[in-house]
């Protein structure tokens, strides 16, 4: 399936490593331009490298900065052209109990989860709608369906994010316009940071990583986690020219772990 998206110009953020570098890597894969973002050099550069050679003809940009302040965000504006297609991302919020957070605890979570992604839609949703075209992907999680007690942070920020983007998905002005946002909803996907939260999981229970990781697989009915490509392959087809019918929707990826009928 031809995706319509070649020459378009797409703003994937954090996408060094991870879902956002699955996500960069499908788009680029089928044409698209892309400008990724990271804090690190190293390996946003690394990335960059490896997209330029997964397809030659796109042209890839890389953006050294942190999302979720306003000058890592201007940069990666800057940066793009015209942004026809929006992946927004940023690492998730460290676990933990509710009752050691402060406000700046808070704060830093609704930044990052919750108010980059808005910010961002801000600057680039009305360009989009007059350009008569335009896809927002957020990448949020399967805690804002089926919440995980110690990443409280995470839930509260990202439903806070889910319900803002339910309403503004279903202005007529923008979906009328061809202009689509949608949330993307990992469950458990193989990438660094499901590692890491394994490892501190390891060292408190006192097993190995592999069992952790073991314990982690069985819950899931696929047996496996998913892996950055299939996901960037699912946000790749919501970016399609395929998918102008499609906005508004949570769409949960997770090896079938979610236990609900809806
Ligand atoms: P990851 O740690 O593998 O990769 C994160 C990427 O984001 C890296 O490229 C990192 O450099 C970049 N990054 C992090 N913070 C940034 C910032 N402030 N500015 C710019 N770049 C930044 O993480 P991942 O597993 O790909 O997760 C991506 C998002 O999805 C996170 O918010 C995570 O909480 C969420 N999520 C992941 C899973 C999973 O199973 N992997 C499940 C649910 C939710």
């Amino acid at each position: 399936m031809d995706l319509g998206i070649q020459g378009k110009w797409a703003l994937v953020c954090a996408a060094s490593k991870g879902l956002g570098k699955g996500c960069a890597k499908a788009l680029a894969g089928e044409g698209a331009n892309v400008v990724i973002t990271a804090r690190g050099a190293e390996a946003l550069e690394a990335t960059a490298a490896e997209l330029r050679a997964l397809n030659p003809s796109v042209q890839v940009v890389a953006v050294v900065g942190d999302i979720t302040t306003p000058e890592g965000r201007a940069a990666a504006l800057a940066a793009c052209p015209q942004v026809d297609i929006l992946v927004n991302n940023a690492g998730g919020p460290p676990p933990g109990d509710f009752r050691d957070w402060d406000r700046e605890a808070w704060i830093k979570a609704l930044d990052a989860n919750m108010l980059t992604p808005i910010e961002l839609i801000k600057a680039t949703i009305d360009a989009m709608a007059e350009r008569g075209w335009g896809r927002i992907v957020n990448i949020t999680s399967g805690a804002v369906k089926a919440p995980i007690d110690i990443l409280g942070l995470s839930n509260g920020a990202r439903s806070g994010l889910t319900g803002f983007i339910a309403g503004l998905a279903r202005q007529s002005r923008l979906a009328s316009a061809n202009v689509t946002v949608n949330n993307l909803l990992p469950g458990v996907f193989d990438t660094d940071r499901v590692r890491t939260t394994s490892m501190g999981a390891a060292a408190k229970s006192g097993k190995t990583l592999e069992e952790v990781l073991a314990a982690r697989r069985a819950t899931v009915p696929a047996r496996r986690f998913g892996t950055a490509d299939e996901f960037g392959a699912a946000c790749a087809f919501l970016c399609s020219v395929h998918a102008g019918y499609i906005t508004g929707q949570n769409v949960l990826m997770d090896g079938g772990a979610y236990p609900g009928t809806f």
